[in-house]
């Protein structure tokens, strides 16, 4: 049986791609960009569950997402785990699958050899803090789109170009009233909120996750 680490699930999800998409956040990430404002997923190793249990949590919104982004945490430091989702996810969905990962496109050869038609776009590179902000769907404009099928060349294409793109982002609400964010705010959309908040008389922690990854890069 083969586990993998599990950050997140969530429908729907807005901002990272076309339609309604459902979010599948992976916990764990090597890579660790400064800045990342996902770096409560850092932390390798934790929230383990199986292929099945995710399909299964799946199956309520598979008949009505528009498609799939999966982030992270860093999709392919999971790599077979991630293969094995996706060949599932493939099996029973027909919209596109859209996968986020901090990697340069020529280092995952492999990776991408064992996903072969399983991705329909896929976000390379890290992010890179104080880069210009100018494309779609991207934190920095280092980051390259490839569009791997005709699916994602469809659905995709107009992520390519700057258009009238704004960044934005969907926030949501846990039941322990946690708030978390899904989507690629401008760089410094964060410290924006942090600080008319800070205006008003509250405290904003986030939940930064330092722990050791598996592969032992310090953050
Ligand atoms: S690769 Fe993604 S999740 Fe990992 S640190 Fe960079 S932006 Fe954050």
């Amino acid at each position: 049986m083969i586990e993998i680490a599990l950050s997140r699930l969530h429908f729907p999800v807005t901002t990272l791609g076309p339609g309604k998409r459902i979010g599948i956040w992976l916990q764990g990430c090597s890579i660790r960009c400064p800045g990342c404002i996902s770096a409560d997923t850092w932390a390798a190793g934790r929230h383990t569950t199986t292929i099945g249990e995710v399909m299964g949590a799946l199956q309520k919104w598979l008949r009505i997402a528009d498609g799939i982004t999966v982030s992270g945490g860093e999709p392919f430091d999971q790599s077979l785990a991630l293969v094995t989702l996706l060949k599932a996810i493939r099996g029973e969905f027909s919209g596109d699958i859209f996968v986020y990962s901090g990697y340069p496109f020529e280092k995952l050869h492999s990776e991408l050899s064992a996903a072969d038609g399983l991705i329909d776009a896929l976000m390379t590179d890290p992010f890179v803090a104080g880069m210009a902000q100018s494309l779609p769907l991207r934190g920095s404009d280092n980051q390259r789109l490839h569009l791997l099928t005709s699916l994602g060349a469809d659905r995709f294409a107009p992520f390519t170009v700057p258009s009238s793109y704004a960044p934005k982002f969907d926030v949501m609400f846990d039941e322990d009233g946690s708030v978390w964010f899904a989507g690629v705010p401008s760089q410094n959309a964060f410290r924006q909120i942090a600080a008319s908040l800070d205006l008003e008389g509250h405290r904003v922690s986030t939940s930064e996750d330092k722990g050791p990854s598996s592969k032992g890069v310090a953050p």
